[in-house]
């Protein structure tokens, strides 16, 4: 299977921007989203002469492996893996012994890496498209940096702040100016559950609401008939919310959550969540309930949020 699902090239310069979607194989959600976004922005300029895109932008399936065997992940996720010492030690080696996730992060780095040498941009932006195993949530995770909780608010999806403060080696982590060597601006979008089929659906919004937010189409260009999904969706969720509790699972086949929960259910301290080596997991404090696990890879056990007042 090949890991480049599209690229689209534009008739005035800009940025590089590479969405990437399945990091996580068992989330094929992001890669149909794509699959059908290069096909709109194909058609785009025989139904509407007036239509300019800025710069390229190429379309990634992030874990190869996992996406063909339908899992989160063959050895290790790939997700936790983008520790620059670790990524720079992947460069380094030859090619053809790296095996699973370790090959595939050297794929995913040659391919941009292919991109950047090829459009020589002065900006690249990173857009990692997820689903989660949990329902009731769409989200966006901002790093720290401003323009990346901007682009977030206008992906129009609740924003997530403070979430990589407790996990590391994700590709947020990873896709900055210190590592890339050009300004870069990374974000990830979570579109609800794995196997709802609007997930795709609100994929492609995202992706077109980041591409009107970091300037490479104009307003009313492409389909904007997805984005009131994701307006509708998130009507009744927090704009902002902050992580700032993180339950961890060492042995996933001792975890078990209590079935029912979704993002941003409010929970109260002292509420029993889930069983761990067969003892209760209780909220450690009143909160927003976000990606409780569902699934049988991972380590996130659930994240408890709370709502940030803010006139952003
Ligand atoms: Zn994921």
């Amino acid at each position: 299977m090949n890991r480049i699902i599209g690229k689209y090239k534009g008739s005035e310069p800009g940025p590089l921007l590479v969405i990437t979607a399945a990091m996580h194989g068992n989330e094929p959600a992001g890669v149909k989203a794509l699959d059908l976004l290069f096909k709109m922005l194909e058609v785009e300029p025989i139904t509407n002469p007036d239509f300019k895109y800025n710069g390229e932008i190429i379309g990634l399936i992030g874990n190869v492996k996992a996406y063909t065997e339908k899992k989160r992940f063959v050895q290790k996720d790939i997700n936790r893996c983008w520790h620059r010492d670790y990524v720079n030690k992947l460069l380094q080696k030859d090619k053809s012994i790296l095996q699973n996730e370790d090959f595939e992060i050297r794929d995913i780095l040659d391919s941009v890496s292919d991109e950047i040498n090829r459009t020589n941009p002065d900006k690249l932006y990173l857009l990692d498209l997820h689903t989660t195993s949990s329902d009731g949530g769409i989200f966006c995770i901002a790093t720290r940096d401003s323009e990346s909780i901007d682009i977030a608010h206008k992906i129009h999806a609740p924003v997530i702040v403070g979430l990589l403060d407790g996990i590391s080696g994700t590709t947020l982590h990873y896709f900055n100016r210190e590592n890339k060597g050009i300004e870069t601006t990374a974000i990830a979008f979570e579109g609800g559950h794995h196997d709802d089929p609007l997930a795709v659906n609100r994929c492609i919004a995202a992706t077109i609401n980041f591409m009107r937010a970091v300037g490479v189409i104009n307003g009313d260009d492409v389909e904007n008939r997805h984005d009131y999904i994701l307006k509708e969706y998130s009507k009744n969720l927090p704009d902002v919310v902050n992580v700032k509790y993180r339950y961890h699972v060492e042995d996933n086949s001792r975890w078990q959550m209590k079935p029912g929960y979704r993002n941003f259910q409010k929970i109260s301290a002292g509420e029993i969540l889930a069983k761990y080596n067969g003892e209760n997991v209780m909220a450690v404090s009143d909160g927003l309930l976000l990606m409780p696990l569902y699934q049988s890879q991972g380590h996130d056990g659930f994240f408890i949020v709370e709502e940030v007042k803010s006139d952003l």
